[in-house]
């Protein structure tokens, strides 16, 4: 594959500031917290964290530690075999760092954790409970987990902590899974947690595909119309941005038009919500679909 080095312009995007911006940083280091969107200097840090305008303050929170037990090609995140053992009092601290936040809506993410017998489900779910019973149920929480090896009583676990979403990303199409995940994960199994968490009573699904990774339309299509088929909820579609030199290179930039097409079927497929374009991430403004149409 050769990499397409030149962004296209709907790529470029200014670095966040702001005083309301610094403001909220210098508060987030007293609390202790480690978000994804500056760890991963996401270009949306300005419209989600922001709130206001009528739109929900959203930020995404990764748990159980920044060293992960696979290698997915695109993924910048750290890789061992045996990370450091889980914080136990994490699930208590971040809960009470983003009550003393104030945001509306969470994202929780986190590693994938082959090396702990639940993959770390019951971690998150004390995370959720704790969240919600800091909040009085008022923050909005949805938990963007691993397909832990398709384990059911894990997926059980966290789909009936009290969570809002549940989320888990297929990633991309299942031609290329082995393509663009680590070895360990595969379409049918995470498509198995992901009907798996519904049947368990999880009220929305999600999942999120990554464009430009070398899929062609008609799999983008066919691999949506899968997820619908298996009673995902919401779906979100983004652009491939290369980590570093080391991952797997961008085979494609994908024009704003053709992601508008494929919202477009996407809601035509019944999806409840659907995002898709250049610069979404599966947590971009997440709250805004929630709070508005579905959760209140
Ligand atoms: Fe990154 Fe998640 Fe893959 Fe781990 S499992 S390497 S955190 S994408
Ligand atoms: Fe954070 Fe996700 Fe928004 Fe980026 S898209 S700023 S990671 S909540």
């Amino acid at each position: 594959w050769k990499e397409k080095t030149r962004k296209p312009d709907w790529l470029k995007r200014s670095v966040p500031g702001g005083d309301k911006y610094v403001e909220i940083k210098s508060k987030l280091r007293e609390l202790k917290l480690h978000t994804v969107c500056e760890e991963a200097k996401c270009p949306n840090i300005g419209e989600c964290w922001g709130g206001g305008d009528g739109h929900t303050a959203t930020a995404t929170i990764m748990l159980m530690g920044d060293t992960c037990t696979r290698g997915c090609r695109f993924c910048a995140v750290k890789t061992s075999k045996a990370p450091p053992p889980l914080d136990p009092n994490e699930p208590e601290n971040t809960a009470k760092a983003v009550a003393a936040w104030g945001i509306d809506y969470v994202v929780l993410t986190s590693v994938d954790r082959d090396d702990l017998p639940d993959g770390g489900a019951a971690h998150i779910a004390a995370s959720i409970q704790q969240l919600k019973q800091k909040t009085d149920g008022r923050l909005l929480v949805e938990a963007l987990v691993p397909d832990f090896q398709g384990n059911a009583d894990s997926v059980k676990l966290v789909a009936q902590s009290g969570l809002d979403v549940y989320a888990h990303n297929v990633e991309t199409v299942p031609r290329l899974q082995s393509v663009v995940r680590d070895r360990r994960a595969n379409w049918e199994q995470s498509l198995a947690t992901l009907r798996a968490a519904k049947a368990a009573g999880a009220r929305i699904t999600k999942t999120s595909i990554m464009l430009g990774c070398g899929e062609t339309p008609t799999e983008v299509t066919a691999a949506m119309q899968e997820l619908r088929d298996s009673g995902v909820d919401v779906v979100t579609l983004g652009q491939y941005m290369r980590p570093t030199k080391r991952h797997m290179p961008v085979v494609e930039f994908v024009t704003p038009e053709a992601f508008a097409g494929y919202e477009t079927s996407a809601k035509n497929m019944g999806f409840l919500y659907a995002a898709a374009g250049p610069m979404v991430r599966s947590s971009y403004r997440a709250g805004e679909f929630y709070l508005s149409n579905v959760l209140r």
